[in-house]
């Protein structure tokens, strides 16, 4: 067997796999000793990637019009209809949607067509979304979007302040170094600034629950407080930054009792903080999306820069604010200009660096202005005068805010392209071209993780069906415009030695993205290495003092924190995010049944006093709406949400939930310096879905669901598992269930009705192998999921025990998966505590290996070990 070294496609931190495909068409995936992200760690996603890798959904062929087409056809279709537009409308009447899911090579294609030939500025990406208020953030303090530190500080500090990140889900590796470091040194503290109380909070000492975008005021107050109590670098302040006074002059408006009541949080806990920040020398500030996705993201960022410039704690080992990134190659998109306010190579459009990158380009068309940035980029659709728009490899009509006027600006859009991996996306539908793309394991070249770190993605896969990497499809289409000079690339590996060189280019130190020490690196064998790389790979910037501003000094920005949110009477604060095993519209982690396992079904969560005060009960559906839109998601009841605040997950798109795309709801309202969208701050209503009935399922292929009132579908070990609800009984149940699980007259099916209860069970058994089983109930359904969902793989089903909803003595329920790396579920986790004696999440792993990988689970582990413990105690 052949083990590729290869990097994950999901998160930012971007983890070194080890690919090795079995001869029976499996992969078996590990994490990569040597690469200095994970050293060998990986988390649930990470480890589940050789379960992805089916053709399950695949676009594998390029289509017009929905119907099969050649590749020629296609490109030449493209090709003709961008350029016959371009010509009678202009370049700026065309567009390109791009995504941190592009390699870095694919990217700085896509953006020197663009940008370079084409003539427009309007290349915009779905990092966006993501981390576009970070670039913001560090070009007005720096003056170039540079992540100063690296993973290694997380583990040298004594002070982790982590704001608006849960880590524990969203960048597990992350966390789990943290966690490892302070459990080797006790000393080391974890503030966790987060309106929710996350997992995250497992490790935190202090979590301050701020109102959402609370953080701003504290980071000002903070900024104030610093400087009273003599926790100022003075010399490193006076030689290395400027504008100090003006951003004094606001945050010495802001004493503690103003934050307090700006914040929620008491006083007493925010002078905790302050006094540990101060007194803290090794300080890493931890931000990611609860930051940058704020209609005053940028101000956040700058409000944490901040303190970091006037304690001088900045660029040396264990200290220093550190943006956090959520795609695999959102570095990767903005070192190229995948966003649409960057030219290329970290320039912007200013006179000489146009003239630079045309020079450098052989263009004398490169665009002068920057383009539209997302939002904007579907609202001028939405206007007609975007006529031809190119999506690479994301899925805006649902991760965009407003995302059903997404959907009608691009069902209204003359030419809509896509270039994806997936057959079936919300936003394929609306394509009037298909272009089959490659996937992870398939696809060649390179991405940068959060800490500049560049790392290759190795194929060790062939190209399915006519699939084809994004280079080369968008090359093909740069020269079918008559760019082919320009666009003449033999493999990745002359794209990124292009690139590199164009970092290079008349820069001598003058700009901080530079790879000149890459320009003739043998591309196969590149190691994972950190940018700026001159001679050699730099692993922290500006402890030097010196910035990339013209006088060379960080500024201080006055940052003005914004009014308090009070939501109108009778309206929530909707914040959206991510679960812990699914990644964006769950395109990829869908097809992992483990994956699915954790949360199989789109919620809602809400405060119990919250959930009694509307009479929404445990486990039962909610319909939450605004006047954007409306979803319909199970109640998750818990006192760790904010009472007046809903969290809701980003992930399910209408592939898995009848009613659940919750950026329907937020509105497109965006920050005024990055334009990225306030995805964390909408307002909705919340009520109990009237429905007379709940049903659960396990069947072996698909239901036809469509007309079904509520329901969600999820993948388990040899089928799906799902949820329904209808507002009325069917006249005739199993006239119903023979359309609904498409079954033939003669099944022979075996049911229980309980008159009294009015629950009912149905199932199809054939061979001993269980071909479906529904349950149904007027209440929430309490049939063990995670049993029910195994019995598909299981033999000599009974009849009887199926219909019962629970399992015989024979067969033990392991209860809701908690460790999706082993599959272990919670009744095996608590009969481990109970039965065991097992009293530490460490014992707990010894007997039943939860825990013991990506550690993820280990704060669900904690809470099962600690309910039993205060059990005991009663
Ligand atoms: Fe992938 Fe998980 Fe590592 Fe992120 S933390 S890169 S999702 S393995």
């Amino acid at each position: 067997m052949t083990t590729t070294r290869t990097t994950c496609p999901y998160c930012g931190v971007g983890c070194g796999v080890l690919a090795t495909p079995n001869p029976d068409g499996t992969t078996a995936i590990a994490g990569d000793p040597d690469h200095p992200a994970n050293f060998g760690r990986l988390c649930s996603k990470g480890s589940a990637l050789g379960e992805t890798l089916s053709l399950t959904g695949r676009l594998l062929h390029p289509e017009i019009n929905g119907k099969r087409a050649a590749w020629d056809e296609a490109l030449n279709l493209v090709a003709d209809t961008f350029s016959r537009t371009i010509a009678e409308h202009g370049p700026d009447s065309v567009a390109f949607y791009g995504s941190g899911q592009l390699l870095t090579e694919d990217y700085y294609v896509a953006n020197k067509l663009m940008k370079g030939f084409i003539g427009s500025g309007n290349m915009d990406t779905n990092s966006r979304l993501c981390m576009a208020s970070s670039v913001a953030g560090h070009k007005r303090a720096f003056g170039s979007d540079t992540v100063p530190g690296n993973y290694e500080d997380l583990e040298l500090a004594d002070l982790i302040v982590l704001v608006g990140s849960n880590l524990g889900w969203c960048h597990p590796v992350l966390y789990q170094r943290i966690a490892r470091a302070k459990a080797e040194r006790p000393g080391m503290r974890v503030v966790l600034i987060d309106p929710r109380r996350t997992t995250t909070a497992d490790i935190a000492d202090l979590h301050l629950q701020v109102q959402s975008d609370g953080d701003s005021a504290l980071f000002v107050g903070l900024l104030a407080h610093l400087a009273q109590n003599g926790a100022i670098a003075p010399q490193f302040v006076s030689d290395h930054t400027s504008g100090l006074d003006a951003a004094m002059l606001v945050a010495e408006d802001w004493p503690i009792a103003r934050i307090a009541e700006a914040t929620g949080v008491p006083e007493h806990a925010i002078g905790l903080f302050f006094e540990w920040f101060a007194k803290t020398e090794k300080t890493v500030t931890v931000f990611s999306q609860g930051v940058n996705q704020s209609a005053s993201g940028t101000d956040k960022v700058n409000a944490i820069i901040n303190c970091h410039l006037l304690t001088g704690r900045i660029g040396r080992p264990g200290m220093g604010p550190f943006s956090v990134t959520g795609q695999p190659n959102a570095m990767g998109g903005r070192e190229v200009g995948g966003l649409a306010n960057m030219l290329a190579a970290h320039m912007d459009f200013i006179p000489e660096a146009v003239e630079r990158v045309g020079r450098f380009w052989g263009s004398d068309r490169v665009a002068c202005a920057p383009g539209l940035k997302a939002v904007d980029l579907f609202a001028a659709m939405a206007r007609g005068e975007i006529k031809a728009v190119w999506i690479m490899a994301t899925n805006p009509v649902d991760s965009m805010p407003e995302a059903d006027l997404v959907r009608t600006a691009l069902a209204s859009c003359p030419f809509v392209v896509i270039s994806d991996m997936s057959a079936e996306t919300d936003t394929g539908i609306h394509a009037h071209v298909r272009l089959p793309a490659a996937g992870w394991g398939e696809k060649n070249g390179t991405v940068t993780n959060s800490e500049r770190r560049i790392s290759r993605q190795r194929p060790f896969l062939p190209l399915p069906g006519e699939a084809r990497p994004d280079w080369w499809i968008i090359t093909q289409v740069a020269k079918r415009m008559g760019f082919g000079a320009a666009f003449d690339f033999a493999g990745p590996d002359e794209i990124f030695a292009e690139h590199a060189a164009l970092s290079s280019f008349e820069n001598n130190g003058t700009r901080d993205f530079d790879l000149t020490g890459l320009i003739d690196a043998e591309y196969e064998a590149l190691h994972p290495v950190q940018w700026p790389i001159r001679t050699k790979p730099t692993a922290r910037l500006f402890a030097d003092g010196r910035f990339f501003t013209p006088d060379g000094k960080a500024r201080f920005i006055p940052v003005l924190p914004p009014p308090p949110f009070a939501p109108a009477p009778g309206q929530f604060i909707l914040n959206t995010g991510r679960v812990r095993d699914h990644w964006h519209t769950m395109t990829r982690t869908g097809k992992a049944a483990r994956l699915s396992a954790h949360y199989a079904e789109p919620f809602v969560e809400i405060h119990p006093a919250d959930a009694a005060a509307l009479n929404i009960r445990r486990a039962s559906l909610v319909r939450i709406g605004n006047r954007h839109g409306s979803a319909v998601l199970r109640a998750l009841v818990t006192d760790r949400q904010r009472r007046g605040h809903l969290f809701v997950p980003m992930h399910w798109t209408d592939q898995f939930a009848s009613n659940a795309r919750i950026d329907a709801l937020v509105p497109a309202k965006v920050d005024p310096v990055s334009h990225q969208p306030a995805l964390k701050m909408a307002q909705a209503h919340a009520e109990p879905f009237q429905t007379t009935i709940y049903g659960f399922f396990v069947a072996r292929s698909r239901p036809i669901l469509t007309g079904i009132d509520y329901w969600a579908i999820a993948e388990a070990a040899g089928g799906v598992r799902g949820e329904i609800a209808l507002a009325r009984e069917p006249a005739e149940w199993l006239a119903w269930i023979r359309v609904v699980f498409q079954l033939p007259e003669t099944a022979n099916l075996v049911t229980l009705h309980d008159r009294h209860s009015g629950r009912r069970s149905m199932a199809l058994i054939e061979d001993g192998r269980l071909i479906f089983a529904l349950y149904l109930s007027p209440d929430p359904v309490l049939v063990s999921r995670q049993w029910a969902a195994d019995l598909l793989s299981a033999e000599g089903v009974s009849g009887p025990v199926v219909l019962a909803g629970r399992p015989g003595t024979d067969m033990p329920d392991g209860g809701p998966i908690v460790c999706a790396c082993f599959s272990v579920g919670s009744n095996t986790i608590a009969a481990a505590v109970t039965d065991q004696g097992c009293t530490s999440v460490e014992a707990v792993g010894a007997c039943t290996k939860a825990g013991s990988n990506c550690g993820s689970c280990r704060p669900e582990i904690r809470s099962i070990i600690e309910a039993f413990r205060l059990q005991a105690a009663e």
